[in-house]
This record gives C-alpha cells, sequence and structure tokens, in this order.
C-alpha cells in the first residue's frame, strides 16, 4: 500500500467549532501560551493534539510560549521523578518537532517564580464550588488512585497565571484543557470586573484530533501508560500497536461511537496523511484490524521518521538543551514580572513601590 505522507501542520488548521478561535489563529498578534508536565515523554496525543498547533502557529508568525509545568507534576503525585531527563527530553522533542528557540520561548515553572505571586489574587476569584466541578481535574484525581491534593484542585488556578502571567491569548491544548482555558477566561473577566481592564480573554485552540485515545481505549496519557511515545522505535512502535485494543469485525469502518478503537487508529492514520478517515477505511477495506495497524504502525513510523532523527540528535547535547531552557525562563521570567507589576498596581497591592 503506497502512503502518502503529509507535513502535518497543513491539517491540523482548523478549530473545534465550538472554540471562536479558528477564524483569528492565524493572526500574527496572537500570544500563544500552552505547556506540558514532565511526568514522561510526549506522545502521538501530544503531537497531534497540540504540538503540531504550536509549530503551525509559530509559522504564522506568533508569539508561542510553551510552560514546561514541573511544579504541576506533584499535583497527583508524591514525588517530583527524574525532572531534568524528564526535561531534557520534552526540550528536545519541542525542538524536533520545529519548535525554534529564538522564537520560541520555553521555560520552567520552576525558573519563574514571578508567576506564583499571581496565583493568589486568582484563587480569591473562584469558589471552591466552582473548582470542585471541574470534570478534568475530577478525572485526573481518579486515575491517580489518591484523593484529592489542593495543588490539583487549584492546579486550573495556577495554570491561569502560566497563561495570564505570560499575556496569552490563544491556547493550543487537547479537549481534556477546555474547562481549564474556561477558568481562566473567568480568572480575567473578573479580575477585569473588580481591578480595571488588564487582561485580554484567551481562547483555546482545538485541533482536529483533540482527543487520541490510548492503546487501551481510555485518553492517551503519560500517566496511564497507554501511549505511543513520539520517540518510540520503529518495532516498539509497531509492537505497542499490535497490542492496541481492536475488534473482531474484518470490515474496517469508521463509526466513533460502535467501534471507537478502531476509529481511533482511523483517525490517528488520517490525521498523519491528511486523508479522510473512512477514505482510510474503505483502503484498509477487509483487511481486519491487522492490516489497519500495520498501516498505522507504516504511517506513524515514516511521519516522525525524521523527528526522531533530530530528537536523538538533540539529546547528544544537553548542554544546549540547557541553554534553551535557562534562556527561555528569563525571557518569561521578564514577561511575569510587567504582569506581576501591572497587576499589583491595578489593585493597589504596590502601596510600597513609592
Ligand atoms: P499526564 O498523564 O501526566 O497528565 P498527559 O499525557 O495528559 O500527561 P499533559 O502534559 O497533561 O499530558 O498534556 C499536555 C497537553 O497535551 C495538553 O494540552 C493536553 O490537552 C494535550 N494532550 C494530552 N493528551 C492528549 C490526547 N490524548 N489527545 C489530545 N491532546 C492531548
Ligand atoms: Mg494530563
Amino acid at each position: 500500500m503506497t502512503i502518502a505522507i503529509q507535513d502535518p501542520t497543513a491539517v491540523l488548521d482548523q478549530s473545534s467549532s465550538a472554540i471562536s478561535a479558528s477564524q483569528t489563529a492565524a493572526d500574527t498578534g496572537r500570544r500563544i501560551v500552552t505547556g506540558d508536565r514532565p511526568t514522561g515523554p510526549l506522545h502521538i496525543g501530544h503531537y497531534l493534539g497540540t504540538l503540531v498547533n504550536r509549530v503551525r502557529l509559530q509559522e504564522t508568525g506568533c508569539a508561542v510560549t510553551i510552560v514546561i509545568a514541573d511544579y504541576q507534576v506533584i499535583t497527583d503525585r508524591d514525588g517530583t521523578g527524574p525532572l531534568r531527563d524528564r526535561v531534557r527530553t520534552l526540550i528536545a522533542e519541542y525542538l524536533a518537532a520545529g519548535i525554534e528557540p529564538d522564537r520560541s520561548v520555553i521555560f520552567a515553572h520552576s525558573l519563574v517564580p514571578a508567576l506564583n505571586q499571581l496565583m493568589l489574587p486568582f484563587l480569591s476569584l473562584v469558589s471552591d464550588a466552582e473548582l470542585n466541578r471541574n470534570p478534568t481535574v475530577k478525572a485526573e484525581a481518579l486515575a491517580s488512585r489518591r484523593s484529592m491534593s489542593a495543588l490539583l484542585l487549584t492546579y486550573p488556578v495556577h495554570q491561569a497565571a502560566d497563561i495570564l502571567g505570560q499575556r496569552g491569548t490563544l491556547v493550543p491544548v487537547g479537549k481534556d484543557q477546555l474547562p481549564h482555558v474556561e477558568l481562566t477566561r473567568l480568572i480575567a473577566r473578573r479580575f477585569n470586573d473588580r481591578y480595571g481592564t488588564i487582561f485580554e480573554e484567551p481562547e483555546a485552540l482545538l485541533s482536529t484530533t483533540p482527543a487520541v485515545q490510548g492503546i487501551d481505549g481510555a485518553k492517551m496519557s503519560k500517566t496511564r501508560g497507554n501511549t505511543i511515545p513520539l520517540g518510540a522505535g520503529e518495532d516498539e512502535t509497531a509492537a505497542i500497536i499490535r497490542s492496541a485494543r481492536s475488534d473482531g469485525l474484518r470490515r474496517i469502518t469508521f463509526d466513533p461511537i460502535a467501534r471507537p478503537q478502531v476509529a481511533n487508529l482511523l483517525t490517528i492514520v488520517a490525521a498523519l496523511t491528511g486523508d479522510d478517515p473512512h477514505q482510510v477505511a474503505d483502503r484498509v477495506g477487509d483487511g481486519g484490524a491487522v492490516a489497519l495497524k500495520t498501516l498505522a504502525t507504516e504511517v506513524i513510523n515514516e511521519s516522525l521518521r525524521e523527528l526522531r532523527r533530530r530528537r536523538a540528535e538533540l539529546l547528544t547535547d544537553v548542554g544546549y538543551l540547557d541553554g534553551v531552557l535557562l534562556d527561555g525562563s528569563a525571557r518569561a521570567t521578564a514577561t511575569a514580572l510587567g504582569t506581576l507589576e501591572e497587576v499589583r498596581r491595578a489593585m493597589g497591592m504596590d502601596y510600597f513601590s513609592g
């Protein structure tokens, strides 16, 4: 079977119809802020859900800022894990995917402490009932198999500080993040009402594949261990996909309701090739799950070959990767301090600055 792989940044140029950002996404004036937790290597869900959109927006001239949310690692686990290696791997993966550190900013939360101070006034703007209603926070507490920590409950407020502190106006994220972006909008609105307008309400930007499933049928996520990592080897990718849940029907059809796992593989292939998932299903025809998995493996390996090569090369130069983080964090600190100054002035918190 011949596979035509297309530049994935060309596929993901639409946002969900539920989100109003699509018309303006290409505006060069948009400030993009988004991020990831350094809880493990990036996977195909990140790639299709947000990373490709970040690169595309960078290419259209938007200022892109990526938060490595290291303090958010401990929202749902006891320790921080091998942070240094994980953070270096994330940076290598961003750069391998096309993020350019001269144009875009990559920073770690722990290196920009000014952002934490913003969280205090923001916490005062939301109620515990509003925080407790957040479906993503509830799902994450459940997946962590432990009781909800106060940090997990307030995680979306922390995120509001990341986004608004960097003056983000467009946030390319997966579907799980929509309630959080909604809360950031609410916080911006309430702050403006109470203290005078200084924030623009940011909008979420979804890709056409905003909720990629893992090989077990649940949301693909680092915590659940059900991922197809971007950095996996080709044989490893084949083995992972072979173990993905599917069904026994020979005829492959695209039916997200009745056949979610088959639809998920078709969706991944479609996003990477630029085809319609129904067309991909027709191409596999009566080949059943085995042919679909073979096709998915080929498409994923082909699409990621160059990214994987660059990733491996970048990981040999950790000094460079660390420099990218330190430089980005210095730039993010300057922006965060500027925002904090404005916030303190608006609130009358600068009473001792003269
Ligand atoms: P963890 O299990 O540690 O929470 P994760 O795999 O959920 O890890 P995050 O770091 O929480 O990854 O998410 C980073 C970004 O990637 C967010 O914008 C999120 O919406 C997006 N994302 C994560 N998983 C998926 C997925 N399966 N499909 C689409 N987007 C995703
Ligand atoms: Mg997550």
